[in-house]
């Protein structure tokens, strides 16, 4: 079936003239119909949007014109990325009816590279949150267990490549928003190194960690989508010449000798058994492959969640400032006067979560609270990178879990948002720190769900990440389990 095959895989069929792109993307439209009541992983489709691009990659097979190492390979985009003309939401009423009349720069190296954009996925409002429980539009629901979360805040696009609604999508991640998904779905996920990905046309968040990053079934097509993507982009000023070799290029190279570290912070107290054991059994698997394990140390990691989430806010506050209800989507009926239409707009259009972040934030940076949060918050931020500098200093790559536990079931930490915020305690620290990180499967819990393993390398080191986990998912063998229909 079309829907279960690789991104690479319908790239190949697709030039072979086995298949054209028109009926991949159809049938990924079909299997959309199919699949979502039941996942609501898809916000909207953009049929037309898809076809346009399909016929336009079929027209330059036909023509036997070159097409780049993905093309015709259909993709979904969370909903806080830029597609002209698509509603664009963010999981949030306050946008609603906002139609962006421009692409975000990834959309358009998409396009340009023959990429159809099939629809925009679920998301927690903002992208605040880890369970994709928080959209205005409804929860998602995880594939392998439809009464558990799919992880978030990408959650849409994770729930979409495991159930085969889509081949490869895009997702940004602030703290963990691809990782932890990808880790809960049984797919992988990359945060690229800050800096790798133009993030103009994201909806920004908190502007010092927001990465936009690739979700495949494959670290094969994990990788592809990221050389579509990534490189510097002259409206995005954070964004830089690529420096590193390009992710798909050394996916096959021998391991030997490879420093492998485990920190010894990421498997302590919290972190449940049987991720713990699938860790180290995946770690045991790189020994076999020739890797030198050793343990590696990052002192300062048990500060993350709280330093974290005061940038995170402050950020986000600034960030949020602009809904105002006159620039954008929701005005409120009931404006007596114009601070009247500014806070009714901001509170109705805002859900509980983006609220207490707001507070949180404005209260971070507030003078007299300044020096004592926001900026020791910048301070710890300093020292959680050079652990991390430290730590690459003896190893290549580290190795870790990626969430402290598989799916957890819907509602179980909804009303509690330090419960929430405590799952964030394995991503954290790379989007702190900069650097670029990989989920991938590694593993099943005994009650059959996905268990994701985290590789962290040294900054525009991701060709390096995905060799190890190419090498790894050739050993493991777990990349062809997949979520019943
Ligand atoms: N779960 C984290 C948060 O709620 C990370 C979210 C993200 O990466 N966008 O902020």
């Amino acid at each position: 079936m079309l829907t279960e095959c690789s991104a690479s895989e319908i790239h190949r069929r697709i030039l072979a003239r086995e298949v054209s792109c028109e009926e991949v993307v159809q049938a990924h439209l079909e299997r959309i119909d199919a699949g979502n009541p039941k996942l609501n992983a898809f916000l909207c489709r953009t049929p037309d949007l898809a076809l346009e691009t399909a016929r336009a990659v079929d027209a330059r097979v036909a023509q036997g014109k070159e097409l780049g190492p993905l093309a015709g390979v259909p993709v979904a985009i969370k909903d806080n990325i830029s597609v002209p003309g698509a509603e664009v939401t963010c999981g949030s009423r306050i946008l609603k009816g906002y139609r962006p009349i421009y692409g975000a720069t990834v959309y358009e190296r998409m396009l340009a590279a023959g990429l159809p954009c099939l629809g925009k996925t679920n998301m927690d409002e903002f992208a605040m949150g880890s369970s994709t429980e928080h959209s205005a539009f409804g929860a998602t629901s995880n594939p392998w267990d439809l009464e558990r979360v799919p992880g978030g805040s990408s959650g849409g696009s994770a729930a979409a490549v495991a159930a085969g609604l889509a081949p490869v999508a895009l997702g940004s991640d602030t703290g963990g928003s691809v990782r932890q998904p990808a880790a809960l779905c049984g797919i992988v996920g990359l945060k690229p190194t800050y800096g790798a990905v133009s993030r103009y046309g994201l909806v920004a968040f908190a502007s010092s960690l927001d990465q936009i990053g690739p979700f495949g079934r494959t670290v094969e097509d994990c990788a592809r989508l990221f050389d579509v993507i990534r490189g510097r982009d002259p409206k995005d000023s954070t964004s830089v010449d690529y420096p590193g070799r390009p992710g798909g290029a050394d996916l096959s190279k021998d391991l030997t000798g490879l420093r492998v570290g485990v920190p010894e912070e990421m498997l302590g107290e919290g972190i449940d058994a049987q991720t713990r054991a699938a860790v180290q059994g995946a770690v045991r698997q790189l020994e076999k492959l020739g890797a030198k394990v050793g343990t590696a140390h990052l002192p300062h990691l048990k500060y993350s969640i709280a330093t974290y989430y005061v940038i995170a806010c402050a950020e986000a506050s600034s960030n949020l400032a602009r809904y105002d209800g006159i620039r954008y989507g929701l005005r409120t009926e009931n404006a007596p006067d114009l601070s009247g239409l500014f806070e009714n707009t901001r509170g109705e259009g805002f859900n509980p979560e983006v609220k207490r972040r707001i507070i949180l934030g404005t209260y971070v940076l507030s003078s007299g609270y300044y020096d004592a949060y926001y900026l020791r918050a910048q301070k710890v931020r300093t020292l959680i990178r050079r652990d991390f500098l430290q730590a690459h200093a003896d190893f290549d790559v580290l190795a870790g879990p990626v969430s402290p536990t598989s799916a957890f079931r819907k509602g179980e930490k909804s009303e509690n948002p330090l419960e929430m915020y405590l799952a964030d305690i394995c991503t954290l620290s790379a989007n702190l720190a900069g650097i670029p990180g990989l989920s991938m499967p590694c593993g099943f819990s005994n009650t059959g769900l996905p268990i994701g393993l985290q590789l962290l390398g040294r900054p525009f080191a991701e060709s390096q990440l995905f060799n190890v986990a190419h090498c790894l998912e050739r050993e493991l063998g777990v990349a062809s389990r997949r979520p019943a229909p």
